[in-house]
């Protein structure tokens, strides 16, 4: 039985758990945090996207991107400064924003939302985890008829790979979700994705978790940082853990989001993932509360029904590694939020809207890296943006696929 230790217990790390065990691992999952899910997957839009895996890299960022450098889209803020790698991630980005880069990078995102998709469903078949999953679809609102005509060569992809989308009217959509009554500006028209879900991420893994200790004899370590990888002759022998002991193993996956310190700087890869922070807010649903998820495309702002309760996320913010909490900025989401949909969640004073703050790990592609380290037994598993929920499943399949294709290559002789 192969031992592996995956480092990172955010949703990346517990989808790659559960299809490690399946496969027959002995899998220890090792976390600085006392609990999973606390670092981007904590509180995050909840969205399954499997209709609107979309790489953010596109032609139509790149129109907007002299308003955002200019700070005129409140949505995003732009802190530029003088690090190479950050500059070349920047160049990096642009080049993936024209229209081919675009389609390959979407029709791959697309492909692993689709495999999440599946692999949920089976898992669900299986198994009740409480974690407010909820298949009632998705809705993207257009100010002008225009904006969304723009996106009709994509939406015709979609449907050529079995995505199901809808272009609706207003009054076709309110049919469908009467929340969209509260919003008081123009909605020209809507894009409805029938098969989208959502549901807490954290939730998620700390329902899975359990299952997987019981099942398939998951070990875990919370409250340990990773310190080092340690090999013999180009082969994984072991996990450091600060100031602990070493875990002995022959596989170690990195689900470490945007933290590529593990690696040493040679092996790094220059300018592949840059944290980008976004903020949400999560707050008891009025009667009047969406069912169906709802993208407000003007401001940016993703509505998620969780339960009693509605997420809103949104804001991306580039510039040096931090995810300090800024109150200035939460504040101008929060009152965006309230703006477009406040009828449908409870915002008075005395009302705890729990703020969070968090850091996409974007990679230029919006791909995430999924592949084999510079050792022998050593695996890549982050960079999943904005859709980590959306392809943790996928995203988990896929390295399994590349670790197993490994164990089949021969063995190097020893010197
Ligand atoms: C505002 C916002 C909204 C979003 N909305 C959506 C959405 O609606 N749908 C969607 O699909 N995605 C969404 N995302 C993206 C999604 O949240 C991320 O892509 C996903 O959570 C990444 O998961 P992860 O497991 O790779 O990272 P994380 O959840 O950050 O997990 C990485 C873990 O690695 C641990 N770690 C790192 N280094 C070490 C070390 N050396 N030792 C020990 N532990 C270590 C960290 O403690 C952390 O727990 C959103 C993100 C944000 C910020």
């Amino acid at each position: 039985m192969p031992r592996t230790v995956i480092v990172g217990a955010g949703v990346i790390g517990v989808a790659t758990a559960w299809l490690l065990c399946r496969a027959g691992h002995a899998v220890t999952l090792v976390d600085r945090h006392l609990q999973p899910a606390q670092g981007a997957s904590r509180a995050n839009g909840a969205q399954l996207s499997y209709g609107y895996g979309d790489a953010l890299a596109s032609p139509a960022m790149r129109r907007k991107l002299p308003a955002i450098a200019l700070g005129l889209d409140p949505a995003f803020r732009v802190r530029l400064h003088a690090d190479p790698e950050f500059l070349v991630w920047g160049l990096r980005f642009l080049l993936e924003s024209s229209p081919g880069r675009f389609i390959d990078n979407t029709c791959e995102l697309l492909a692993m939302a689709a495999t999440t998709r599946q692999l949920l469903e089976e898992l669900l078949r299986e198994l009740t985890l409480p974690f407010d999953h909820t298949r009632s679809g998705k809705m993207i609102l257009y100010d002008t008829a225009q904006a969304c005509e723009a996106g009709a060569a994509v939406r015709q992809l979609k449907q050529r790979m079995g995505i199901r989308q809808e272009v609706l009217d207003r009054a076709e959509a309110t049919a469908i979700e009467p929340a969209l009554s509260l919003y008081r500006e123009t909605i020209e028209r809507v894009v409805w994705s029938e098969d989208d879900a959502a549901g807490r991420p954290d939730a998620f893994c700390r329902a899975l978790m359990p299952v997987l200790e019981r099942q398939h004899g998951l070990q875990t370590r919370f409250g340990h940082e990773a310190s080092a990888i340690v090999h013999e002759r180009g082969q994984v022998t072991g996990l450091a853990l600060q100031g602990g002991p070493t875990l002995a193993c022959e596989h170690v996956v990195l689900a470490t989001g945007a933290a590529l310190g593990l690696l040493p700087r040679r092996h790094r890869p220059f300018a592949g993932v840059w944290p980008v922070q976004g903020y949400s807010l999560t707050a008891p649903a009025t009667a009047r509360a969406m069912h169906v998820s709802i993208t407000d495309l003007k401001r940016k702002i993703v509505f998620a029904r969780l339960g009693d309760e509605v997420r809103a996320a949104g804001l991306a913010d580039l510039g040096p590694h931090t995810t300090r909490f800024d109150d200035g900025r939460f504040a101008s989401f929060r009152d965006a939020a309230v703006q477009a949909f406040g009828g449908a969640f409870c915002h008075g004073s005395g009302v705890d809207l729990q703020p969070w703050t968090g850091s996409r790990p974007c990679t230029p592609t919006s791909r995430p890296i999924v592949r084999n380290g510079w050792l022998r037994g050593l695996h890549l598993n982050l960079g999943h943006g904005s859709l980590g929920w959306t392809l943790s499943l996928g995203s988990a399949q896929q390295l399994l696929r590349v670790m197993q294709a490994q164990a089949s290559e021969p063995r190097p002789a020893p010197a």
